[in-house]
Order: structure tokens, then sequence, then C-alpha cells
């Protein structure tokens, strides 16, 4: 068998190293073919359109995509509602869709999106893609711990490295014990999951006192909620399982693993031949400079079934266009996503991300991985109150100085003091898919 680096570097040279140019006008014929489909074959995007007075052909370059208005997922959901069960902006006629994949909906009711058999060819072929960025090459056994089923990631992943010619284990996020048995025998090379269970893993096999070195596994890339990008956090991931870290993207509405940070880590690279990548400012709309952060707007460029048209994610990224280190000309997010507008807490008038929470914890050696926010209300001025909670894993992290030390590093990080709470380890429960780590008991009014 060909060792891992004997293989090239990039999965698809002539579309991942292709001239910005070139790639802009790949970018515009196809952008232009699903507005103009969009159109003709959507109720609810005709609608949208006519409202403004905007027709397809208005769209003759990249930048006038700014004219279509974005579409949030409350109004995916209101549509849904009104046309149940799938709203009016599936464009592929019934006979071609595949698989249905909605929203994991952990507001609201779930987004269903569907996928037609070439939806499943372009997804897979982008998977396969940045799975090699971030190194995984044939031959690899790849423990597939991302959930299967309606979950997009777990699909996109196993079909991914099918293709590119991988040994698949495809596990899903359950049987812990026999995830560790699959670290030494076969001796999975390629862990894939998300970082709440990547650290869950890595605190099972200390348990059992396996050192990483014991084990083949050699990189691990995660995705599906905060943390892989995280340098606390994915310094613990590397440590714990003895592997190199990279960080994934994807979502329902758009698709899984569509963005993953290559060898050189500077930032997550976007499959910018199949979604049209725009960062904007949260209030204005407008188009913010490269490097500047704003709010993820996405446009599908080959999607048949449910395509959308400038969606806006609530997520908050920068872009730069700069050709990577790596070679690759798609455009990346450094740092990879800055923070999840919904998970956003506003707290004396500052506001902040768990992710920045994250960050504090995961850099004190005192502390466990795993926290808690909790938002409680305040008995007396019925004000909020916010509790960081976490485990120790020293005794000295039980003192007041100690305590004191992590108020002040997390007002650093946050502008605002929280309250901290610490408690035995073990106390807080590890979850084995997506975390939730805010414990919302404010007294709610009731109107
Ligand atoms: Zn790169």
């Amino acid at each position: 068998m060909k060792e891992a680096k004997e293989y090239g570097e990039y999965y698809a040279p002539e579309i991942e190293t292709m001239p910005r140019e070139k790639l802009e006008e790949l970018q515009l014929k196809r952008l232009k073919w699903q507005v103009k489909r969009c159109y003709e074959g959507s109720e609810f995007y005709r609608e949208r359109f006519d409202k403004i007075g905007l027709k397809p052909e208005d769209i003759k370059t990249l930048d006038d995509i700014v004219k279509i208005p974005p579409v949030t997922k409350d109004e995916l959901r209101e549509e849904q509602l009104n046309h149940p069960p799938f709203g009016r902006f599936v464009v592929a006629p019934r006979e071609d869709w595949r698989e249905l994949h909605p929203s994991t909906g952990t507001t609201g009711i779930p987004v269903n999106t569907i996928w037609t058999q070439r939806d499943i060819e372009n997804i897979t072929e982008w998977t396969a893609r940045t799975l090699w960025t971030f190194g995984v090459r044939p031959g690899d056994i790849i423990q597939n711990s991302f959930s299967y089923g309606l979950w997009v990631a777990g699909m996109s992943c196993h079909y991914g490295a099918e293709r590119i010619g991988c040994f698949v284990l495809p596990i899903g996020a359950t049987m812990t014990e026999r995830q560790i048995e699959y670290f030494q025998r076969p001796g999975s090379t390629v862990l894939l999951a998300t970082p709440s269970y990547a650290l869950y893993l890595a605190e099972k096999l200390r348990q059992k006192g396996i050192s990483p070195e014991q084990i083949p596994l050699r990189i691990g890339c995660f995705g599906g909620e905060a943390g892989a990008e995280v340098p606390a956090s994915r310094k613990k991931i590397e440590e714990g399982l003895g592997i190199d870290c990279y960080d994934y993207y994807g979502l329902a509405e758009i698709g899984p693993t569509c963005a993953s940070e290559c060898r050189e880590k500077a930032g997550i690279h976007w499959v910018e031949d199949h979604i049209l990548v725009e960062v904007v400012n949260k209030d204005t709309g407008q188009r913010c400079a490269p490097g500047e952060i704003g709010v993820l707007v996405l446009t599908h460029l080959t999607k048949e079934a449910t395509p959308m048209l400038r969606y806006w994610t609530n997520d908050y990224a920068r872009l730069t266009f700069e050709k990577c280190a790596c070679g690759r000309t798609h455009a990346r997010s450094p740092g990879g996503i800055l923070g999840r507008a919904d998970d956003m807490i506003i707290y004396k008038g500052e506001n902040f991300y768990p992710i920045q929470v994250e960050k504090v914890v995961r850099s004190f050696a005192e502390l466990g991985d795993e926290y808690r926010i909790r938002l409680t209300t305040h008995e007396r001025t019925g004000a909020d109150v916010v509790t960081v909670v976490a485990e120790y894993v020293k005794e000295e992290a039980k003192t007041e100085e100690f305590k004191n030390r992590l108020k002040r590093a997390l007002r650093e990080e946050l502008a605002v003091t929280p309250e901290v709470e610490i408690v035995e380890p073990g106390t807080l429960e590890r979850t084995e898919f997506k975390a939730k780590r805010i414990e919302d008991r404010r007294k709610k009014e009731i109107l």
C-alpha cells in the first residue's frame, strides 16, 4: 500500500488551484443558471423577486447578487407551515428526490432539505475534496463518528471517504466502548466527530490507561458545533488523542462538510465552485471588506432540489480571497466560525458567545474540558445572572484565589464578569452528539 505522503497535495487540482478570475467566471455562469431555475421553478422565489421588481436577467455580475433579498431560517419555516410539508422552495421534480435531511432544529421546527442524485454526487465530490484537504488518503481507516441518518455530516463523510478509497467504519456517535476498541483494532487512522465527542473519547482513552502513542490514529476533523477552531480545545484534542486536529464546517440547509482546513490551518477553505460565500454586516446587510467580521450568507451554485439563494446563516466569520500557502485559490475563513448568533448571550449590556467561555475554561490546566453557562434570575433584583460552571481536575481550583483568577480571565475575554462555580469531576453530563452548554433557567415573563 502507498504511504499517505506519496499522494499528491490536491484531490482535484484543476478546481482547487483554479485562478480566481476563472473561478469567478464559473461561479457567475452557475449563479445565472441557478437564479433562472429558481425564478421559473419556485413560487417562493418568484414572489420574492416580483415583490421588488427583480428579474433573473438583472443578475449580470457576481456583485449583482446583493440585489436578491437574503432568506432566513424563519422564512423557510413559515413557508413550510404555509405550504406543507416541504414549502415551495423545492425546485427539482418529485421523481428526482433521493434523500431527506432536515436541520437539527434545536430551536423551532426543522427545515427540510432534499438531495437529488446529482446533489448527492456533488456533495460526495466536495466532501472527498475537503477530506483530502486535511490529509485523508486512499487506504486510511475512517472512524466516522459523526451521527448517521437524518444528520448531514455522517452520510456525506461516508460517501466522500468511500470515493477517495478509504475503509469506513460507519459507527456514528454511539458505542463509546467500541469506538475505543476500533482505535486499537483495526486501528483507525482518521477520526471524524463533533469536538465534544472527541474530548469525551480522549477522556475515556485516558481512563482506560491507553496512551495516544499506542493507537495509530493520526488525524481528526471536527465539526457540527464550535470547538476545533478554539486553540485551547484543539490542543486538548490533539494531546488527548495524539493526532493533528482540523476544523470542519457545514450546515443542513446548505450542505455538510463544505469548508475545511488544509494542512496550513490558515482558515477553512470553502468549496467555492459549489457555494458562493458572502460576509455581510449584520445590521445593514452591506458586504463586509475582506478580513472584516460579519454574517455568513451562502448561495447554492449547483444544488438542484432545495437551492438557497443568499441563505442568512446567523454564523459569524471573516473571509479572505488571498491565495493560501497550500496553493489553493478558494476563499478561506481564518479562525473558522467566530460565533453563532443563535447562541449569543447578552449580559449587563455586553454580548458574548459560549465559544469565548470555552476558550478561557480550557486554557486552565486546573479545570476539566466540560463546562456550562447557566442563566438564572436574581431573586431580589430580577436581573439576569450568568454563572460559568466548570469541573476541577486539580484541588487548587476549589480555592477562592483560583476562582478570582478565573473570573479575571473571563472578564478579559467577555468584557463582563460572570459568576463562577466549581464542581466535582464528572458532574456535568457528557454528550455524544452536539453538546448543549447553555442552561437557561431564567424566570420567563408570561404575557
Ligand atoms: Zn490552504
